[in-house]
């Protein structure tokens, strides 16, 4: 599979670099941090994206995690087409935001109530909002490397393109934004337990990805995972789980289904919105009664709930439905994951992986938490990506992002695969 020179992409690059800041709409997609420049993609069908060049790439970041049943699934396109030939937006409600959200609690019952937004940015910080009207309170815990979307508040220490910068955080958030805000380190019970025992009381809510994917796959530990639920019970503090990736993706429930935890509260996106703009918050049901029209609590948009995207979510989650769908899902990836633990062994590299999500990092010790994330060498990294492009496989840009099995990886692309990483990394 060799690959064309990126000269279309190079001029593409070339053009939008003198309208868009850094040439692309969201940091990594420039390609900065593994030495070189963006892809520009023409289409998309399965496992595969092709750029302008008319290169074919077997795609490991399926949008970050969005197309778990492929690119361009057919029904799903079908359904957004249907969906938009009978108006885009109207600003009125439609039945298939009840629809959706009927589904979206099927799979998830602890979302009791829920309201669809555009993006994952705006359910945490709506959710967080929520919790803080419901708790009277301000504080807000997060975990180092956890990304919750880019709300001023939430880009302390964080996670996903933010790991990339040197600062690891942003500027442009004034200290006062985030005085309430306390980081944590992820998978460290004593130090959670410690806090709260001091400022339980003053902590609205506790947010977290409970498998955390934007400093790459980092699992949680039971103990941890039960520590959370634990601490915030007895503090009276809301338990906010960004299941915005993990939703729909590690079980039909998420994470929560699959560790067996109830969070308060759970923020869905990506894969909800079958590829459209939309994300939704949720929870319990005393909780969510502080949102506007029934309660002080105002959050709104223009275009949430927009039918395209309800559509997309509607016919997305069906047929995640089917059963024995998510076994063999875990089945193919169990099978891809051993055998790249073999391709890997005694090459200085640590796999870490949860269900059909996994992430290589160019390090030698267990990655366990954002400061096991940093010791990864991000050089060796770059040349592994760049290699595995020449390749055409169009890994996750990053060691702080996950990769992405879906239904469309079959086991024939994966053994391609397995065959050019161990090339790769040789
Ligand atoms: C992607 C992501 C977000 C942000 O979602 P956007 O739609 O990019 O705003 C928030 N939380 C987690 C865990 C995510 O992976």
């Amino acid at each position: 599979m060799g690959i064309n020179e990126r000269i279309k992409s190079a001029a593409a690059f070339e053009q939008a670099l003198k309208v868009i800041p850094g040439g692309v709409n969201s940091p990594v997609r420039a390609l900065k941090s593994v030495g070189t420049t963006p892809l520009f993609v023409k289409e998309a069908k399965g496992a595969y994206f092709t750029d302008i060049d008319d290169n074919r790439f077997i795609d490991f970041c399926m949008s970050w995690g969005v197309f778990i049943l492929g690119h361009n699934n057919e029904r799903v396109s079908q359904s957004a087409i249907d969906a938009v030939s009978r108006g885009s937006s109207y600003g009125i409600p439609t039945l298939a935001e009840t629809t959706l959200a009927e589904k979206v609690r099927e799979a998830i019952p602890s979302m009791e109530r829920l309201r669809f937004v555009n993006s994952g940015t705006e359910a945490t910080m709506s959710a967080i909002r929520v919790a803080r009207g419901y708790t009277g309170r301000n504080i807000l815990v997060k975990f180092e490397g956890n990304y919750h979307g880019h709300a001023d508040h939430l880009l302390v220490s964080a996670g996903s393109g933010v790991a990339t910068i040197t600062n690891a955080s942003s500027a442009g958030v004034p200290d006062g934004f985030v005085k309430y805000t306390v980081v944590l380190p992820y998978n460290d019970v004593d130090a959670l337990r410690s806090y709260f025992n001091e400022h339980g009381d003053e902590v609205a809510a506790l947010i977290l990805e409970p498998v955390a994917c934007n400093m790459g796959v980092v699992t949680p530990t039971e103990e941890f995972l039960k520590a959370t639920r634990e601490v915030t019970s007895q503090h009276g503090t809301v338990l906010i789980f960004d299941e915005v990736i993990t939703g729909f993706r590690l079980s039909r429930g998420g994470a929560q289904q699959r560790f067996g935890i109830t969070p308060d509260m759970t923020t869905v996106g990506k894969i909800v919105g079958g590829g459209f703009p939309a994300a939704a918050f949720g929870g319990r049901a005393d909780i969510m009664k502080v949102l506007a029209p029934d309660g002080p609590v105002y959050q709104a948009g223009t275009l949430s709930g927009n039918p395209v995207a309800m559509a997309a979510g509607i016919e997305t989650l069906s047929q995640l439905s089917r059963p024995g769908f998510y076994e063999e899902l875990e089945q193919r990836s169990d099978r891809f994951i051993a055998q790249l633990e073999k391709i890997i062994e005694g090459k200085g590299i640590t796999l870490n992986r949860c269900g059909s999500m996994f992430t290589l990092f160019f390090n030698d010790g267990p990655v366990r938490n954002f400061q096991d994330t940093k010791r990864s060498d991000q050089e060796r990294f770059a040349r592994y990506f760049r290699n595995m492009l020449q390749r055409g496989i169009y890994v996750s840009p990053s060691q702080f992002e996950g990769n992405f099995i879906s239904e469309t990886h079959t086991p024939e692309i994966l053994d391609y695969v397995l065959q050019s990483i161990s090339e790769s990394i040789d």
